[in-house]
C-alpha cells in the first residue's frame, strides 16, 4: 500500500514523568474512495482525563452527531461504574450485600468480564479490591504501610470469588458485608470500546477513541493498513502491531507517577491482591488485545504479576500481545 505523502503527528499523551507516551500518526484520506472522508477530531474530559475521538466522516454535521452520541454514552457509563459517585449503580450495589441484585445490562457486562479476567489471571486482576485500595490510599498519604490488623480486616472483604454474576437472570451478588467494588482497572477500556460502538451506530466505523493512554481503534483510516500508534520504549512486537492498529486496542499499566516510597521501597497505586499492598517494581506493561476491557484489565493484571508472567498470560489469552519494559528514569 502506498505511503501517505504527509503525516499528521500528534502526541496523544506524554505522561508519567515522560516514561510513556503514545503518538498517533494518522494518514491522509485516500483519493480513491468513492465518498470523500475527512478527518475530524473531538476532545472532552471524562473519567478525569481528556477523551479524544478521531474519526473519518463525510461531513462535519455527521461527525459532530456521532461524537456527541459517543460522549453521551461515555458519560452514562461513567455514572454507572464510578466508585467515586455515591449514587452510581456500582456503589448502590455494594450497599446490598448477601442478596441477588438485578443490575443494568452494562454493569452486568462489565462485572461478568471482570470476574472472567480475574479467574484467568489467577486473581491478579480483582474487581473487589476496593477495601485494599482505600487502605492503600491512606497509607500513601501517611507515608507508612497499613497497620497489620487493618490490612487483615480489609482482606476479609476482598476476593473475586465473593462476587457472583448470574448472566441469565441479570443479577449480581456480593457474598459478605462491606465489600467495595473497584472497576478502575477495567472501566476505562470497557467504556472506550462502548464509545466506538456508539460511533458505529451513527455510521462511523473509521474511528479511534483514546483516553489516558488506552487506545481503542475501529476500521483503518482510508487508504491505510491501520492507525499508526507509537508506544514510546515498546519492544519490536508491540511496535510493529501498534503501527497498523485496526479493530483492536492498546492499554498500558505500571510505573506511574502515582507511586509512593516507603522505607526505600517504591509501591504503585495498583494493589497486589496477594500481599494487599501496592505493586513493587518499575516495569510498564503494554497489552494489545481484541477489546478495550480485556486490554485494560489484563494490563493491570500483568503489572501485578510482573514480566515473568507474560508467557502464562499470552497462553491464556490467545492473540494477545504483551510487552514489558523498564523505563529509563
Ligand atoms: P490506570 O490508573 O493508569 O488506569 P490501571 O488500568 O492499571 O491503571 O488501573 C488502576 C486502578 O485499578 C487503580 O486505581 C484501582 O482503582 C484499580 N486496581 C488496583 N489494583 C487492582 C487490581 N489488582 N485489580 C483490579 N483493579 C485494581
Ligand atoms: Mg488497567
Amino acid at each position: 500500500m502506498a505511503k501517505p505523502d504527509s503525516r499528521i503527528s500528534r502526541a496523544l499523551r506524554s505522561v508519567r514523568h515522560s516514561l510513556f507516551s503514545v503518538l498517533l500518526l494518522a494518514g491522509c484520506p485516500s483519493l480513491t474512495r468513492a465518498v470523500a472522508q475527512d478527518r475530524h477530531e473531538f476532545t472532552a474530559v471524562h473519567m478525569g482525563v481528556p477523551v479524544r475521538i478521531v474519526m473519518y466522516a463525510p461531513d462535519t454535521a455527521s461527525a459532530r452527531g456521532a461524537a456527541r452520541a459517543a460522549f453521551a454514552r461515555i458519560a452514562a457509563l461513567e455514572n454507572i461504574m464510578s466508585d467515586y459517585r455515591p449514587r452510581s449503580e456500582l456503589r448502590l450495589l455494594a450497599e446490598q450485600p448477601r442478596e441477588w441484585v438485578p443490575v443494568s445490562p452494562e454493569l452486568l457486562a462489565v462485572l461478568n468480564r471482570a470476574v472472567e479476567i480475574a479467574r484467568l489471571t489467577g486473581g491478579a486482576f480483582d474487581p473487589t479490591v476496593g477495601p485494599l485500595v482505600a487502605l492503600w490510599r491512606e497509607a500513601r498519604r501517611a507515608g507508612r504501610l497499613p497497620d497489620k490488623a487493618a490490612l487483615a480486616r480489609a482482606r476479609e472483604r476482598v476476593g473475586w470469588m465473593l462476587l457472583s454474576v448470574d448472566v441469565e437472570r441479570r443479577q449480581v451478588r456480593l457474598a459478605v458485608d462491606s465489600m467495595q467494588l473497584d472497576l478502575g482497572g477495567i472501566a476505562k477500556g470497557f467504556i472506550l470500546q462502548e464509545a466506538l460502538t456508539a460511533l458505529r451506530a451513527h455510521g462511523v466505523s473509521t474511528a479511534l477513541v483514546e483516553a489516558g493512554g488506552d487506545v481503542v481503534a475501529g476500521d483503518a483510516p482510508p487508504g491505510q493498513l491501520g492507525w499508526e500508534i507509537e508506544v514510546a520504549g515498546a519492544d519490536d512486537e508491540v511496535t510493529a502491531r501498534a503501527r497498523i492498529l485496526s479493530n483492536s486496542t492498546i492499554a498500558t499499566s505500571g510505573a506511574t507517577e502515582q507511586f509512593v516510597e516507603i522505607d526505600g521501597v517504591r509501591y504503585s497505586h495498583v494493589i497486589d491482591p496477594r500481599t494487599g499492598l501496592g505493586v513493587t517494581g518499575s516495569h510498564v506493561v503494554t497489552v494489545i488485545a481484541s477489546d478495550g476491557a480485556l486490554a485494560d484489565a489484563v494490563a493491570t493484571a500483568a503489572g501485578v504479576l510482573g514480566p515473568g508472567s507474560a508467557a502464562m498470560l499470552s497462553g491464556r489469552f490467545p492473540g494477545m500481545v504483551l510487552g514489558f519494559r523498564v523505563p529509563v528514569p
